[in-house]
């Protein structure tokens, strides 16, 4: 039966293709193909991780004192028949088979399918043995993972003829395993939670791969292996299409492939005005190796690195300085001499360190995570690893240009701690030999205070960057992640158009440089305005500097700041942007070079 799930579009595009269900928990687990002639050393391997389970069980029930509960020896009982159901390796056996899935893969899928059935017993006891099976599973996965000599070996793609495409749908992903997907098997995404700007959105949208998150149930809907259509421009998701409707929506997608590639062509067009503005096109990373697709869509500098990605997946521990410092450096010198903006670390809140998803963290009882201990807040209160991080940041200037960024300043307090440290790192560097240049200071505007009293900041600093996701956030009082408010979480509400506005003018009357990195850099929609605004320097994701690139070159400075006024001043900034910007907007073609 075909039928359509809502959410919120939060990554351009179509895709088609299998559902691959995979419980939050377990989206670390290694998903990789298999070749056609693996696949029975792997049906292999899943069994005699199975057999190794049996063995763990059975002398764990032999060597039971006689005093124990009877109730554990019925329990491992349990857990000893369902590793010996075909249901269980049996039909994980034939994803190896059907689907080439890996060990893991296919033990999770199984899962999955074993779960729902469970859900929907009728009888309470054997609807609790799922508990039972998630722990079987868990057992195998760890076995496995054993048998390979390490943890879950990473998601990597490998990819053979004749696959269809597989979109993953979870409850919810957590940003430091998104970040494993990069270079993954899926070909979108789908999510019961998060909102537009939730991290997880973020990774998934610097992917370019189509995504809606916020579904609320998608997870439960949909069953392993529907075919199911994500568009990412509406935020629907189609389960089981028709053929018809397939058909319509492959052809979208060849449209949009279409599109991408004729705006990739404006590649190495300099981003400048009609009325010959020049527009800093700059790229946000997560990883080093991000740099790369940044040059290629033709990124004027990084804007943008968050560096937190670093220190997510670690068990606790965190990089070293040289390992930073190597990062950085790989960072710098892909990048060729362009600015490198590295913003220090920025965890907490929707951003843990280690794989909680939001779901789980608003069960970890912990408030208002994203006004507690955060970003530099925590760096402040962590003055050894701040520093660790300022000396292996500057040790990469000495290599290209880099720029250090502070995320979530409210306080000149801070900021004076900030500077202190930075002289601190600086004496330690000289005495330790090691080089470095002059490295300007900026800090992120996120905070509506740190808007409001810009002035002051602007004494400081050498450059802001504006993050508008947070700035609506906190402006609002909107948590980013919550699906539930994610209706009111609205860039276009006049206040938060007000402070980026004032924002932006304060710096320039200061002759301090200025950008904005959020979101709202990337989206075409806010081009514009922004350019309006006086703004001169975004910062998004690689993929997305096309589509902007296009309305800069479009764009006519003069008449879209002496529409601005107008838009402020309105009760409905969104409609008056509609039609003062668009006036001003040249229809012209704009040329390919
Ligand atoms: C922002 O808040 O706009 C921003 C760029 O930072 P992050 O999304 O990482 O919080
Ligand atoms: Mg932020």
């Amino acid at each position: 039966m075909s039928f359509q799930v809502f959410g919120i579009a939060v990554s351009r595009g179509v895709a088609i293709g299998r559902a691959v269900l995979v419980a939050s928990s377990r989206v670390d687990v290694a998903h990789y193909f298999v070749t056609p002639d693996e696949v029975q050393p792997e049906i292999d391997r899943l069994l005699r991780g199975r057999d190794a389970v049996v063995h763990e069980l059975a002398t764990l029930k032999e060597e039971l004192p006689d005093d124990a509960p009877h109730e554990l020896a019925a329990l491992l009982d349990v857990h000893l028949m369902l590793l010996h159901d075909e249901a269980l390796t049996g039909s994980a056996s034939q994803w190896i088979v059907n689907r080439h899935y890996n060990a893991e893969w296919a033990l999770s899928a199984q899962l999955e399918v074993l779960a729902r059935q469970f859900d929907e017993m009728e009888d309470d006891y054997l609807r609790e043995r799922k508990a039972d099976l998630e722990q079987v599973v868990e057992r195998v996965l760890r076995a496995l993972a054993q048998a390979q000599g390490d943890a879950p070996a990473p998601v990597t793609p490998r990819d053979f003829g004749g696959e269809d495409p597989l979109l993953l749908v979870a409850a919810d992903i957590a940003p430091a395993d998104m970040i494993q997907f990069k270079r993954s098997v899926f070909r979108g995404f789908i999510t019961d939670i998060g909102g537009k700007t939730s991290h997880t959105a973020i990774v998934a949208r610097s992917m370019d791969i189509p995504a809606v998150v916020g579904t609320r149930e998608a997870s439960r809907l949909i069953m392993q292996d529907d075919w199911v259509i994500i568009d990412g421009d509406a935020g629907t998701v189609i389960v089981n299409p028709s053929p018809i409707v397939l058909e319509e929506y492959r052809f979208r997608q060849r449209q949009s492939e279409l599109e991408r590639a004729r705006l990739a062509r404006l590649r190495h067009t300099p981003a400048v005005t009609l009325d010959g503005e020049q527009v800093e096109l700059h790229a946000n990373i997560e990883m080093p190796a991000d740099a790369e697709a940044a040059v290629a869509a033709g990124a004027t500098g990084v804007g943008l690195f968050r560096s937190e990605f670093l220190f997510m997946n670690r068990d606790g521990e965190l990089p070293s300085e040289d390992e930073q410092f190597a990062a950085y450096k790989a960072a710098v010198e892909a990048m060729r001499g362009m600015p490198v903006t590295i913003r220090t670390v920025d965890v907490g809140a929707d951003k843990p360190l280690d794989r909680l998803t939001v779901n789980e963290l608003r069960h970890e009882h912990v408030l208002n995570p994203a006004m507690g201990l955060r970003a530099i807040r925590w760096s402040l209160a962590e003055p050894s690893m701040f520093r660790q991080q300022l000396r292996a940041i500057y040790r990469a200037s000495a290599f290209g240009k880099v720029r250090l960024l502070i995320p979530m300043v409210a306080h000149l307090g801070e900021v004076r701690q900030i500077i202190e440290a930075v002289k601190k790192v600086q004496q330690q560097l000289t005495d330790a030999g090691h080089a470095y240049t002059r490295v300007e200071l900026g800090v992120m505007i996120e905070i509506p205070a740190a808007a409001v009293m810009l002035p002051l900041l602007l004494r400081h600093v050498d450059f802001v960057s504006i993050g508008t996701n947070d700035l609506i956030q906190y402006t609002l009082a909107i948590d980013r992640a919550d699906e539930a408010v994610a209706h009111l979480y609205d860039p276009w509400h006049p206040a938060v158009l007000q402070l980026i506005a004032q924002s932006i003018a304060h710096a320039r009357a200061a002759g301090k440089g200025v950008s904005v990195c959020g979101e709202m850099a990337g989206d075409p929609e806010f081009t514009e305005l922004l350019l309006a605004m006086g703004l001169r320097s975004f910062s998004m994701h690689p993929s997305q500097i096309p589509a902007v690139k296009q309305r800069v070159l479009r764009a006519d400075t003069q008449r879209l700041s002496s529409a601005l006024p107008r838009v402020l001043d309105s009760d409905d900034p969104k409609a008056v942007a509609g039609e003062e910007l668009a006036s001003a907007r040249s229809a012209r073609a704009v040329p390919m070079h």
